[in-house]
């Protein structure tokens, strides 16, 4: 019997996400579900003791009501986006010069890493392994991508050299270092053709950080809902910065605006956000602590200090590395707050296989091989 009537409540909570403009999303924990009376609405809490909704049925019941049911589904149709996947590629397919499919296996190469199987094309006459974005690199795709992952998790480029020691590579950390920027630049290239499923809701704000030993500003703009780090600049001064550059980046990038843009009461962000963001709404967020709304700022901007500590010595404005780590944020790290997934993901794209830098690596190799003569 109770089964049922969790049933009806359950389905009507879906007849009320299908009609879009019933659901209101505040943030990520608080929504807006219309009644459906018409009369007023009900305010939808995600709490640490589990969903609250303002309604009867909830209060006297301590029932998942409908309203509850209904931004449930709804949060699970964005689950649903998954428009793209990123396929690890295992074996070789096709000739790596010239796509052609007529090729043979013909001896071995040795290698440090172990002997590699060496394929003759009978089209272009050319011999080639099968070592996809790692071609002519001394050391196997496990010591680079085991080498990002330590360094983006937080070690230092001396303790991730120390750990792949252990598996038998000896590198420099400039080594290591000369990695990192060498792939950071290819998988960039290749990640800004996918355009992630990016909400309406998208916040930009600015993290003080240490460059070389001198504070500059890291202004990010990030997607609400999914985490997704949409774009970044960095810049010397705050109050003097121009936000527009920033805003026509993620605008190309995401191929959109938002409709809600939240940002703190920075001048140069509402000047920005007039002209690049025509007709978006923008709410200028007052910061107070412990505010939950400013959390997942608060929470990158805990991600980049962690890495300040490796960031320091480093010679320039380290941009590529904090690109790096924006991928990493992105399609690498599984983020609680999104069920275990990675804002990518939330975003419908899924980057499969048991190592997804070897992954993302292969693929953005795929296209670049193929475009030599
Ligand atoms: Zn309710
Ligand atoms: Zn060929």
């Amino acid at each position: 019997m109770a089964t049922q009537i969790t049933t009806t409540r359950q389905e009507r909570g879906q007849q009320i996400a299908k009609h879009q403009n019933q659901i209101k999303r505040i943030d990520e924990n608080t929504y807006e579900v219309l009644s459906q009376s018409g009369h007023g609405k009900y305010e939808v809490l995600n709490t640490s003791m589990g969903w609250m909704c303002q309604c009867l049925d909830h209060i006297y019941r301590g029932v998942k009501c409908k309203h509850i049911h209904a931004v449930l589904f709804s949060k699970s149709l964005r689950a649903e986006v998954a428009v793209r996947r990123i396929e690890p590629i295992e074996s070789v397919t096709e000739c790596i010069y010239c796509g052609s499919t007529n090729f043979i296996k013909k001896g071995l190469r040795k290698n440090k890493a172990g002997n590699l199987q060496k394929f003759y094309c009978r089209d272009c006459h050319k011999y080639f392994t099968f070592n996809l974005g790692f071609e002519r690199m001394k050391h196997n795709p496990q010591a680079v991508t085991i080498a990002m992952q330590l360094y983006f998790s937080g070690e230092s480029l001396r303790n991730a050299m120390k750990s792949l020691k252990l598996i038998g590579v000896e590198v420099s950390y400039r080594t290591i270092l000369n990695w990192i920027k060498k792939y950071t630049r290819l998988m960039e290239k290749y990640l800004e053709k996918i355009t992630p499923k990016v909400s309406d809701t998208w916040r930009a704000d600015e993290i003080y950080m240490k460059i070389k030993g001198n504070m500059k500003y890291l202004f990010a703009m990030m997607d609400d809902e999914t985490r997704f780090w949409i774009a970044q600049e960095v810049a010397q001064t705050k109050m003097k910065h121009d936000a527009r550059a920033l805003f026509f980046r993620a605008k190309r990038l995401m191929n959109k605006q938002p409709k809600t843009l939240i940002t703190d009461g920075l001048p140069s962000y509402s000047l920005a956000c007039e002209q690049v963001f025509e007709g978006t709404k923008h709410i200028r967020h007052i910061r107070l602590q412990g505010d939950k709304n400013n959390n997942k700022m608060e929470r990158l901007n805990g991600e980049i200090r962690d890495r300040e500590k490796t960031m320091r010595g480093l010679k320039k404005r380290r941009t590529t590395i904090l690109r790096g780590y924006q991928i990493y944020h992105n399609y690498i790290r599984e983020h609680e707050a999104l069920n275990n997934r990675t804002p990518a993901e939330a975003c419908g794209i899924i980057v499969q296989g048991d190592n997804k830098w070897k992954t993302l690596i292969q693929n953005a190799s795929k296209k670049k091989v193929y475009r030599k003569p």
